[in-house]
């Protein structure tokens, strides 16, 4: 026996916070508990990025039709909230300076053009070129979609003056933008508890199951253990999902890679406070000085600075007027690893970031002498082989899973929280379902599939 609970959902990070938010607030169900053994939204839902976007490669549409609702639900929110997400769309810009890879990025456009991702706009520095909106810095509303592709150096040069200025083709993805993750997650909190859902601050030890269906969950509080019983288990517990998963005998298809993310103060403004997220395509070696890289070159444990580095830097302002923040991310390492906190934090990584950004924005080189200000913080990447999320039952009665977010928990909450809550309640659900499910491995079409995957649309 134990107190009765018709929907024990483990983690509180935005995750289970936003299954809650859907069973409580949007499904009807009164008797909601989020066990979590920290602070909600404190471990990896605190350390994002908080970017978002509907531009997603891969074989189908399914990521594309699930982010697009996403953003929907996200606007409604941000909508509802009077702005207290303070929701912006000023677009993904991808950036390349190899003419090699124009080809790739011409084609990426217009397949994801034609997979719902909104008309792609080619500027080409002619007379017939289409018109070019500069994006709103604060707001989404009345902001273009799809993407508009610029494939003049000189235009590129004119628009985002702060570029290498030796790019050649550079991509502005308009559905993109970013948002205040926390207080999405608050908000959806703080609706779900005023419709009936407890938060319990304890950790799940053990899920019974008897009979292949779940009977109950045991969680350790500090006024000692306590039984829930319940017939409805989900599973949100981001980074440590995998564990969970075996207090029920179920093994997940998933790892973890650790990511960085560093804030460096931008006292000199040399990126401008209302620039997109960009991204630099290219992989590259780090610009290094010719004495420089005859000292590296010398020693064994500095040899691998000179390696090549794939593409995939990135950056964002962070906070509003007068904040001089920018947020440098680069994923530079991707070895999957066992998830411990605190994460181990690399004491390169300032130095490595902030010199490979200089490719993407020279001006930056200025702080190479003296690190200004700056500050690392991560968490992991949990993710499946193909880089899409598992939301639906798992292969015990009455158990179910929404994790491995990867890079993309912030922006897929909302679809995510919703599509979960269908399938709790045996609703109707969106077509995108299936790409989703934690059974789609068992299809030997989809094994064939996974082979021949190509683009997961990692960043
Ligand atoms: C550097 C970085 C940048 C990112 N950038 C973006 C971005 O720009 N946009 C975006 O959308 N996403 C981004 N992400 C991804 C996003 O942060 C994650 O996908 C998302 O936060 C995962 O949420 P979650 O709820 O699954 O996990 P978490 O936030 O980790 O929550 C899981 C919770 O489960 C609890 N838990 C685990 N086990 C137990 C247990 N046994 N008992 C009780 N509680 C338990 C934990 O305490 C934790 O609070 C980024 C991530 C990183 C690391």
């Amino acid at each position: 026996m134990g107190v009765p609970t018709e929907i024990v959902i483990c983690g509180a990070g935005v995750a289970g916070i936003a299954a809650a938010y859907h069973l409580a607030v949007k499904q009807g169900v009164r008797n909601v508990t989020l066990v979590d053994e920290r602070a909600p939204m404190s471990l990896t839902s605190d350390k994002s990025t908080e970017a978002y976007r509907n531009w997603w490669p891969g074989p189908d549409d399914a990521m594309v039709r699930f982010m697009n609702r996403s953003i929907d639900l996200l606007e409604q929110i941000d909508e509802e909230s009077k702005h207290r997400l303070r929701l912006n769309r000023r677009g993904y810009l991808y950036v390349t300076g190899d003419s090699a890879s124009v080809p790739a990025l011409v084609e990426t456009a217009q397949r994801a053009a034609q997979m719902g991702a909104g008309a792609l706009r080619i500027h080409a520095g002619s007379v017939h070129d289409p018109e070019y909106i500069p994006g709103a810095a604060e707001d989404w509303r009345g902001q273009p979609d799809g993407a508009d592709l610029f494939l003049d150096p000189a235009l590129i040069r004119r628009r985002f003056p702060y570029l290498n200025p030796n790019s050649v083709a550079a991509l502005h993805v308009r559905r993109c933008g970013w948002f205040s993750g926390q207080q999405l997650g608050m908000w959806m909190l703080e609706q779900a508890k005023a419709h009936g859902v407890r938060f319990l601050s304890g950790r799940v030890e053990a899920v019974e199951v008897v009979g292949g269906r779940v009977q109950g969950v045991k969680v350790a509080t500090d006024a000692g253990t306590c039984m829930l019983a319940t017939r409805t288990f989900v599973n949100a517990a981001g980074p440590f999902v995998k564990q969970v998963a075996r207090m029920m005998e179920v093994d997940l298809p998933i790892f973890s890679e650790l990511h960085l993310k560093m804030a460096l103060e931008d006292r000199l403004g040399v990126i401008p406070r209302d620039a997109p997220l960009v991204i630099w395509e290219d992989a590259q070696h780090l610009p290094w000085s010719a004495e420089e890289w005859t000292a590296l070159a010398e020693s064994e444990e500095t040899r691998h600075l000179l390696e090549r580095f794939p593409g995939g830097a990135h950056f964002r302002p962070e906070g509003g007027a007068g904040a001089q923040t920018v947020l440098l991310l680069w994923a530079y390492h991707l070895t999957p690893v066992e998830p411990r906190f605190p994460i181990p934090i690399d004491p390169e990584f300032p130095e490595i970031v902030l010199r490979g950004m200089t490719t993407l924005v020279p001006g930056l080189a200025v702080y190479l002498k003296r690190l200004p200000k700056s500050y690392v913080d991560g968490g992991y990447y949990t993710k499946t082989q193909e880089n899409r999320p598992l939301i639906g039952p798992l292969p015990v009665e009455g158990a179910y899973i929404f994790a491995a977010l990867s890079g993309y928990g912030l922006m897929a909450a909302c679809a995510g929280g919703e599509l979960l809550a269908a399938h709790v309640m045996g609703a109707a659900l969106p077509t995108y379902a299936p790409a989703f499910l934690p059974s789609r491995y068992a299809d030997p079409t989809y094994q064939r599939m996974l082979v021949e995957w190509g683009a997961t649309g990692q960043l």
